[in-house]
């Protein structure tokens, strides 16, 4: 091999490195913390599962499973063939009997197709039948947090391999107070990541299996096919497709004819309308502030009645930073007991670029422990070096320790360069003396404290 030869993250994917990934743990134990206090449990669902998990739930003909699934052939090894075809003993036999085009016919056919996960709601869903979780108290409040893959094109705030981090509230009562509470719990959390300039857009999509959707989702295609000339080429297929999506255009010259197309609102059925005004009633009680926008339909096909958006600053054109809805049906489309269902899903990278943007100086960000770099000299001062590290540590202090003796000059640079904020300085006389020197790095000063009043010192800093 060349050893000019490189190797790169694949397109779409991506190292996430420190500083920042300092910033990534704080975002997630922040959400540990606050999905907490609302009731809810952590579920850890595989990254892979079987192909039909989400070509079922997602849809077929939506974008993620048409077009951007990253799908994995498991064909099974020869001995887990031999053990399937049972009265076949060996590989000379299965080449005797079908032949080697036929025999390897026979392992790809035997393939299990699985899917790297586009998303994790069908996989929450999956897990709630698998485990009986109906059993349980309902509803049941569950939250996962990690990778997700699609094959999009990638742009800023947009990858292949990208993060989310997601509630669902599955079973239970047909309450609007539930859609109101997990937004709530979203909102709640975005404050205390101190996420700037969020917007909340909400809208009912109507119930699928009435005929409020399915009534407005006809006239919409059928006002849609008198436009069709003047549309594009992505929302004229959608109009066969799935005409709710053309309401997401953000193609300028579509606007205008866009806003004069008809609105689920003026069509949902009594039920709909009910629930919809209790959920907007249940977000004020809670001092949520929305906007309502009847273009916001979800991507997804499970989704009907609540649906909801999240955008904030700093994210260009991919500006949402959070979308759910309802979807009741999705259980059972999974092959389990009817069950009411919600979620949202957080775009945990675009979450990140938006809190950098705005360099916010919220709680999230802004807490660092005071770092200390240990400069010693000398064989004894090494062994006090030691000792001391491993107590400011204890005590919770972020330490950097040489690991081989420097001038303390040389220290005292290397010091700077990290951004250390104190050097402590250990020496021949500090160790004889018991008086260890503390330099703090951004102005020079220095001061000689025992070990004692050191770590009070730093304490109080
Ligand atoms: P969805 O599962 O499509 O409803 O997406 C929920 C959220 O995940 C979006 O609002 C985005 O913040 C984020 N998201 C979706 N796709 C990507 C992607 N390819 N790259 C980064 N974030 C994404």
């Amino acid at each position: 091999m060349s050893t000019k030869a490189k190797f790169q993250a694949i397109r779409g994917t991506r190292d996430l490195l420190p500083p920042e990934t300092a910033l990534w743990n704080r975002v997630e134990q922040t959400a540990h913390e606050v999905f907490a206090t609302f009731g809810y449990g952590e579920i850890r669902p595989p990254i892979f599962e079987n192909i039909e998990v989400f070509a079922r739930s997602v849809g077929a003909d939506s974008d993620i499973v048409s077009k951007e699934m990253y799908s994995l052939l498991d064909p099974p090894t020869w001995p887990e063939i031999l053990e399937k075809l049972g009265n076949v003993e060996d590989y000379d036999r299965i080449e005797a009997t079908f032949g080697i085009k036929q025999a390897l016919t026979q392992s790809a056919w035997m393939a299990e197709i699985m899917a790297l996960r586009p998303e994790a709601t069908a996989s929450v869903c999956r897990a709630y039948i698998e485990h009986n979780m109906q059993q349980l108290p309902q509803p049941v409040k569950l939250y996962y947090m990690g990778p997700m893959f699609r094959r999009e094109r990638p742009q800023k705030g947009r990858y292949r391999q990208f993060y989310q981090i997601g509630a669902e509230i599955l079973g239970g009562p047909d309450a609007p107070a539930i859609d109101a509470e997990l937004i709530e719990m979203l909102m709640t959390f975005f404050d205390k990541c101190g996420l700037q300039g969020t917007e909340l857009s909400i809208n009912s999509i109507g119930h699928a299996a009435d005929n409020c959707r399915r009534g407005y989702v006809a006239k919409l295609k059928a006002e849609l096919e008198k436009v069709k000339d003047k549309l594009g080429a992505d929302s004229q297929r959608r109009i066969e497709t799935n005409p709710l999506r053309v309401l997401d255009s953000k193609l300028e010259h579509e606007q205008a004819i866009i806003e004069k197309l008809p609105r689920i609102a003026d069509h949902l059925c009594d039920e709909c309308k009910t629930h919809y005004a209790a959920v907007k009633r249940e977000l004020e009680l809670r001092g949520v502030i929305y906007r309502e926008n009847w273009r916001l339909v979800r991507g997804l096909d499970y989704y009907m009645r609540t649906t909801f958006e999240i955008t904030a600053q700093g994210l260009g054109s991919q500006n949402a930073v959070c979308g759910g809805g309802r979807y009741d049906g999705l259980v059972e489309l999974l092959g389990g007991p009817p069950t009411k269902g919600i979620g949202f899903a957080i775009g945990e990278d675009r979450l990140i670029l938006s809190l950098q943007d705005a360099k916010s100086q919220s709680p999230v960000t802004s807490h660092q422990s005071p770092s200390v770099y240990i400069a010693w000299m000398g064989e004894r001062a090494y062994a006090t070096a030691l000792r001391a590290a491993k107590d400011l540590r204890k005590a919770g202090f972020v330490v950097e320790l040489p690991p081989t003796e420097l001038k303390f000059g040389k220290a005292l640079e290397r010091a700077s360069k990290l951004g250390s904020r104190f050097a402590l300085i250990l020496g021949d006389n500090e160790v004889a003396d018991g008086q260890w020197t503390l330099k703090t790095l951004a102005d020079g000063s220095q001061q000689k404290l025992t070990e004692q009043a050191l770590l009070e010192y730093l304490r109080k800093s």
